[in-house]
């Protein structure tokens, strides 16, 4: 069995700054990518908001330029994925891929979050043809169209108005008689004149054979149903953090976010260590995520250090 001191799962903003702080620690670390190398910023486009980037930088470019960073710093990255752990004794035991089997004396997690989807077929059918979870990636797409966007969070009155500016028309799709985003957010969207509300109204099916060309919702009080033509249907429902296979050791919230101690990057379990999205339900930002995983990568260093005084 493979013996790593230090191994990290995940690789957006949080993991690859554990592993440039690991690395600089002479902590050997060993990354593995996940199934979507570069994390959620890879599906975006320019990221504003990062400082030291005056004019902004693409998000993939960004996450290419965290990589090459831990890399020359000496981290091990690896494609694959994390299919199980046994955190039930020490060292603790990640299973790569179904058969590579690692004993690590720390991990670092930092596998991020991922769009929730309604789940209906015709979602899923169009998904990448007209269906997205990402307006800022992929609204320019449909610009001078109308299009639509299921939610009523921050994420979904946040993107509606991100479309406001490029689209035609933008329909909003509210199951409930009142939004959930912030009350700043829903007027901002009441005031956009281009940004139509549907309350009380569910997404009956996605039309289209191709691409999007319509989608028929149904008022959920009168059971009434209409199709409004559209070119493009955006999901803003929230993110489910990728954490499942952790759920048997590690302590987390109802929505499966990793709990860490206050102030600090630990998990229940003694040498795992928690950062990015996959603990964070709040801020998602990529420089919380970022300064998460420096947090992580100390953590697990004074962990180890004390353990190598113990003897
Ligand atoms: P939220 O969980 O806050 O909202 C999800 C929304 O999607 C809810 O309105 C929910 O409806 C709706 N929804 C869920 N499932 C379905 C479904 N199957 N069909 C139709 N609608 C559905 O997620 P967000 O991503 O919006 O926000 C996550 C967190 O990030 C929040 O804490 C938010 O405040 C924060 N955030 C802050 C921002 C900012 O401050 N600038 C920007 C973006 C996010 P219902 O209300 O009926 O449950």
């Amino acid at each position: 069995m493979e013996k790593v001191e230090c191994l990290i799962i995940g690789s957006g903003p949080a993991g690859y700054s554990a592993a440039i702080y690991a690395s600089r620690a002479d902590m050997n670390p060993v990354m593995y990518e996940g199934l979507q190398p570069g994390g959620q910023l890879t599906i975006t486009t320019e990221v504003e908001n990062y400082p030291g980037y005056p004019n902004g930088i693409q998000g993939p470019e960004m996450m290419n330029l965290f990589k090459k960073q831990a890399e020359r710093l000496g981290t091990d990255i690896r494609f694959g994925l994390a299919t199980s752990v046994d955190f039930s004794g020490y060292p603790l035991k990640v299973t790569i891929d179904e058969k590579h089997e690692i004993e690590a004396e720390s991990v670092i997690i930092a596998t991020g979050a991922s769009a929730k989807w309604l789940g209906i077929p015709s979602e899923e059918r169009l998904n990448g043809s007209g269906v997205s979870a990402c307006a800022v990636c992929d609204g320019f797409f449909y610009k001078g169209k109308d299009v639509a966007i299921v939610g009523a969070g921050d994420t979904a009155a946040e993107e509606a108005s991100y479309l406001a500016k490029i689209c035609s028309k933008v329909t909003m799709i509210v199951r409930r008689d009142e939004m959930r985003a912030s009350k700043a957010m829903q007027h901002r969207v009441e005031n956009t004149k281009n940004i139509e509300i549907l309350y009380n109204t569910e997404t009956d099916e996605i039309l289209g054979d191709q691409g999007v060309d319509g989608v028929r919702v149904k008022n959920n009080k009168t059971g009434a149903t209409h199709e409004i033509p559209i070119s493009g249907f955006f999901v803003a429902i929230g993110h489910n953090p990728n954490t499942h296979i952790f759920k048997d050791f590690i302590t987390m919230d109802e929505q499966g976010y990793i709990i860490t101690e206050p102030d600090s990057s630990r998990t229940n379990v003694k040498g795992v260590f928690a950062c990015g999205d996959a603990q964070d339900k709040v801020y998602r930002q990529a420089i919380t995520a970022a300064g998460t995983g420096c947090i992580a990568a100390l953590d697990a260093e004074r962990f180890l250090s004390h353990l190598k005084a113990l003897g």
